[in-house]
This record gives structure tokens, sequence and C-alpha cells, in this order.
């Protein structure tokens, strides 16, 4: 193994941004990747029916902010990419997240005005000054018809718990619209890159300073990785501990079990996503990866997402009971000399790809080592 100033544990976001930033600077990075390929869990690649698919899930990008967006557009082409996602409820398929179209359909009401849905998300909504848990926030928002039909049984497939036992900022996530916009997110930048992720990836790794060893558990090598001024850890924090605090007190993961078919018809479903918030069904939503970037075949793939607690760990489980476990890991790992902990795996954060971006592109600023830029004569 070569020796290397700068050793990252992990070929996601974190680990990519961090890599590229100090081999910009003129140091040797090794990367340590356990997987057999780079982009984390942005990985995509080209199936057998000729479409751009995401091993791990769709990834849409969207940020408000400007420095991450002209980061990433350094190494990629972006088209704009608004994305929209149906859910079936008990038929019929409604806009979420919830605007006046959902409510339509769903209460058959006639609602056309800004004015009159936020009148009748006003009669409707339970409201709260600081919603404790996920249940206050959704009952916060939409009231509980909408809670029952949208929120309250995806949550417990998507997370094995119910709303009111994670916290509010999970479902804080989906905001409510009192208007027809019918976009997932609202931010200023929403682009997938052209080309894929793992494409993006490449090029951001594409540096002379950069070496990535694929296939390699770090765990299995940690002995032999010496000499460093800095490593950086994006994996699970509790793995890097060996689990220590896990026979009391087990950090919770959830993974995605991803069941992809290939249908032999043009489109099977009418958009990209498509969720299933009701109990009729396992799984939380069917993917068609051919809408991303209309891409064209005779025939589609589709994914269905089953969410389980065994597997790659892929969320952390946002509440006062697994925050209070991390701590403790949090606690030890800011004892480990020259070794940061980044990324949503390290922090047990439910970061956007694009809070990714930023933690790695702030981290790398806050240790200081961004050279100033040359003066001109
Ligand atoms: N959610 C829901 N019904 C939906 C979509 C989302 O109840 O149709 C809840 C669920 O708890 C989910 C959270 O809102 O975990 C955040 O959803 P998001 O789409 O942001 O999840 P991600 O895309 O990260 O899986």
């Amino acid at each position: 193994m070569r020796n290397a100033e700068i050793v990252i544990i992990g070929a996601g976001i974190s680990g990519a941004v961090l890599a590229e930033r100090y081999a910009n600077v003129g140091k040797k990075v090794l990367i340590i990747e356990k997987r057999d390929h780079i982009a984390g869990n942005c990985y995509d690649y080209i199936d057998e029916n000729g479409i751009l698919v995401s091993k791990y899930g769709a990834h849409l990008f969207h940020t408000n902010e400007e420095s991450v967006w002209e980061y990433v557009n350094r190494f990629s082409e972006w088209y704009p990419w608004e994305h929209k996602v149906l859910a079936n409820v008990e038929g019929s398929l409604v806009p979420i997240p919830v605007n006046i179209t959902t409510v339509n359909a769903l209460f058959g009401t006639d609602i056309t005005t800004e004015e009159q849905m936020a009148q009748w998300l006003e009669a409707n909504r339970l409201a709260t000054d600081k919603p404790a848990d996920g249940r206050e926030a959704a009952l916060n928002k939409v009231g509980p018809v909408l809670y029952e039909k949208m929120f309250r049984h995806y949550t417990k497939k998507q997370w094995d718990k119910y709303p009111e036992e994670l916290d509010a900022s999970v479902l804080e996530r989906i905001p409510v619209r009192a208007n027809y916009d019918d976009r997932y997110f609202s931010d200023t930048y929403q682009a997938l890159p052209k080309g894929g992720y793992t494409r993006l990836f490449e090029s951001i790794l594409d540096h002379p300073n950069i070496e990535v060893m694929l296939n390699t558990d770090f765990f299995e090598i940690k002995d032999q990785v010496k000499g460093y001024e800095k490593l950086f850890y994006t994996g699970p924090i509790d793995r890097f501990f060996d689990f220590k605090h896990s026979l009391t007190d087990k950090l919770e993961y959830r993974s995605i079990n991803f069941v992809s078919e290939t249908v032999d018809t043009e489109y099977f479903q009418e958009n990209s996503v498509i969720n299933y918030p009701g109990q009729e069904v396992d799984f939380t939503r069917i993917i068609e990866y051919k809408h991303f970037g209309n891409q064209k075949s005779e025939k589609t793939t589709v994914v269905r997402e089953y969410t389980t607690d065994e597997g790659e760990p892929y969320y952390p489980v946002p509440n006062a009971k697994n925050q209070e476990i991390y701590e403790k890991y949090r606690d030890e790992a800011a004892t480990v000399p020259d070794v940061y902990f980044v990324g949503r795996l390290a922090n047990y954060k439910y970061f956007n790809m694009d809070q990714a971006f930023k933690n790695a592109l702030d981290l790398f600023k806050a240790l200081g080592e961004e050279v100033a830029p040359t003066a001109t004569q």
C-alpha cells in the first residue's frame, strides 16, 4: 500500500469531495472503499435494458447553496430536472407534497385559489407551535385524514416506526403547498448530472494525486494504514468503535431491499416515482428509471423499494434514543487523533446530497488547508 498523507475511508460524496480538495492542494490521497465501485449510494450504471439506473435508489439533486452548485458544476454538465412524485392513495394518483390538486382529488372539494386552500388547511390541520415528533409535525401541516392516508403507514413501512416514534424533522422534510406547485422540492437548483452520478464521481476523483483501492475493507487492513496526516472516516460511526455500546444501546439504521424487474412495455407507470402510502402493499414506492432524463428503451426497468433493518445501512433513524447513543460515539470520536468523521453515516444525520457536499467542503475549509489564490501581478 502506498503512503498517503490523506487517507479516506469511503468513496461516496464526502470522501470524493475531500479527496479532490486535498489532491488539489498537492496532497497524496488514498481512498479505501469496501465496495467494488465508487460513488457510494449515488452509484448508477446502464442496465440490461440500456437504462441508466441507480443501484441504491433514485438520487435527486437539489440545492439552494450557490457554493455547492458551483462546485458540482466543475465536474459535470447538469440538466434541469424538477422531480415530481405521485402517491397512489386507495387507487387514485395524487401529487405529493400535498397541494390543491391532492385535496380536490381526495376530498371532492373544488378549491381553485390559494386563499381557499389556506382556509381548507386551517380548518383541517391540528396546529402546534413546536411539533414534538413526526406525528405532530404531519398533523400540524395536513390534519388527521391526510395524515392517515398519506403519512402514517408509509412512515411505518419506511422506518418500522410510527411517526410519533421519530423526530419531527423526518416528516418536516415534506412541505405542504397552498397552490398547484407539484414539484417535490422547491430549491433554486434542481438538476441531474448528464451521464449520471458515477461519471460525476469519476470526474471528481480524476487527479494524479488520488488513488482509489476498491474491494478493500478498511477494518481488515487497519493495522497497515499508518503514517497519514489525516484520516477521514465516512462509514457508520459505531462500526469504527467495533459497536462497543451495541449490547445495551444499538444504533439503528434502515436499509432498503431494491427489487428490480424488467417489464416488456414502453412505460409501466406515468411518473418516475409513485409512492404507496397505504397498507395494501409492503413496498414504499416504485421507481421507473427511464423517466429520469426521458430515456428511450423498448422495455422498462422498475424497482420496488422495501425498507428493512437488515443489510447495508442507508438511513440513520432520527429520534432521541438514537441521538443519545450516537452522542456516546461522537464524544469518543472527538478524542481520536487525526481522524475526522464525516458524512451521513459517520455523523448519523439524515443529510441530503447537497448537505453532504457542503459539509465536506466546509470541513476542508475549517481544517485550514485551502491555498490562498495567488496574487495577480
Ligand atoms: N413520507 C410519507 N409519505 C410519503 C412520502 C414521505 O409519510 O408519501 C414521510 C416518511 O416518513 C419519509 C419522510 O416523509 O421517511 C421523508 O420523505 P422523503 O421523500 O424525504 O424520504 P427519502 O426520499 O429520503 O427516502
